[in-house]
């Protein structure tokens, strides 16, 4: 199955229908903080969220597609680390998107806005935190 570049950039990997990639490099496993200079921010207010670094895979894939029961489409990404964020209201069980796992709303600590959701089984939590709301920025002197 060969996939269509959709770049220049892209030749120099394999071809992948995702572009979120598994660091699987010994050293960027040792690094895995946020005080990574790389940080994926609010996409409202810049607000530092979580890293690349935190990226890891739920099911077999970093990346999920859920609609809510309300119609709405999100794109998740599951992380293993995140701050400033704050929870709003309690764990919930109900139409969960992982078996397993109950879910807590995410938002923003700075700003407010709805990024996503700590999900909580009891060996195991993670954040699955909404895509399109985050935005890749660097701090060079972190
Ligand atoms: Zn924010």
């Amino acid at each position: 199955m060969q996939a269509l570049p959709l770049s220049p950039f892209s030749l120099e990997q394999p071809p992948s229908p995702k572009r979120s990639v598994i660091p699987l490099d010994p050293q960027l496993e040792k690094e895995r903080k946020l005080s990574s200079p790389k940080r994926l921010c609010c996409v409202h207010c810049m607000q530092p969220i979580t890293t690349e670094e935190a990226r890891i895979e739920i099911g077999g894939q970093h990346t999920h597609i859920f609609t809510n029961p309300a119609g709405f489409v999100y794109r998740l990404g599951c992380f293993r680390e995140a701050e400033g964020l704050q929870k709003d209201g309690p764990p919930c069980h109900d139409a969960t998107w992982f078996a397993g796992y109950a879910w807590q709303i995410l938002r923003c600590a700075s700003c407010g806005i709805h990024l996503g959701w700590l999900y909580i089984a009891p060996s195991d939590a993670f954040f699955g935190l909404i895509l399109p709301r985050l935005i890749l920025k660097e701090f060079p002197d972190a």
